[in-house]
């Protein structure tokens, strides 16, 4: 059994998969508590389902890829024979993970977007640095910035576990606090080889109060 906050069928709105339609099953619960998040609505609420009863329902959607999201969904054992059944039926799997557990724990075959949390996010200390060495080039790594600070620290990581080439490398802004604008120059300036990664369901969508 696992705690599911929902599953829903949506455009993919991050990750080198933006804009794609996909179906996602949003785990319960999240061992961090980051300053900027929007899915504080999946903390808690959730109710148990079983893995045969999740694979009817995202059969119900005409759509091979799925994400696995939360909260964080490395937090429930289950997980990891969630996405083993998912790859076992054909499905595309995605896993979004906040970078706190050990993601080699999940199947060969999942393509796993790993959050760096950086010091604006108020969580950096809780992440699991080993997991940059265990990424592969079919891994994305994903830091949300707050700020310059942010974008700073994010290029001293990127630099110092030798990312781009290993695995593609997104840069978010949080919305509200960091304009986009200024994050697109300072990768130009830079000429840094990520990218640019505005939340594209926010866009379609921006009256939308849920986090998709
Ligand atoms: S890891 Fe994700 S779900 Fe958890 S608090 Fe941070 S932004 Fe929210």
């Amino acid at each position: 059994m696992l705690k599911i906050n929902e599953i829903f069928y949506s455009i993919q709105g991050e990750s080198s998969f933006a804009g794609y339609p996909c179906v996602f099953i949003r785990l319960a619960g999240c061992n961090l508590r980051c300053s900027y998040c929007d899915t504080r609505y999946a903390y808690d609420e959730g109710d148990e389902i079983s893995i045969d009863s999740i694979m009817h329902t995202v059969k119900e959607y005409n759509c091979r890829r799925i994400e696995i999201t939360g909260g964080e969904p490395l937090l429930q054992e289950e997980t990891v024979n969630l996405a083993r059944k998912l790859l076992n039926n054909q499905y595309q799997v995605l896993i979004e993970t906040n970078g706190s557990k050990n993601i080699n724990v999940l199947p060969d075959g999942v393509i796993r977007i790993m959050d760096v949390k950086c010091t604006g996010s108020g969580e950096n200390d809780k992440m699991d640095w080993e997991n940059l060495n265990r990424l592969n080039f079919r891994d994305e790594v994903k830091f949300v910035l707050a700020s310059r600070k942010d974008y700073d620290e994010a290029k001293q990581v990127i630099q110092k576990y030798n990312l781009i080439g290993r695995s593609k490398v997104l840069l978010s802004p949080v919305e509200g606090m960091l304009p986009i604008a200024n994050l697109a120059g300072w990768i130009l300036n830079d000429s840094l080889e990520v990218r640019l990664q505005p939340q594209l369901h926010k866009i379609v969508w921006p009256e939308e109060t849920k986090g998709r």
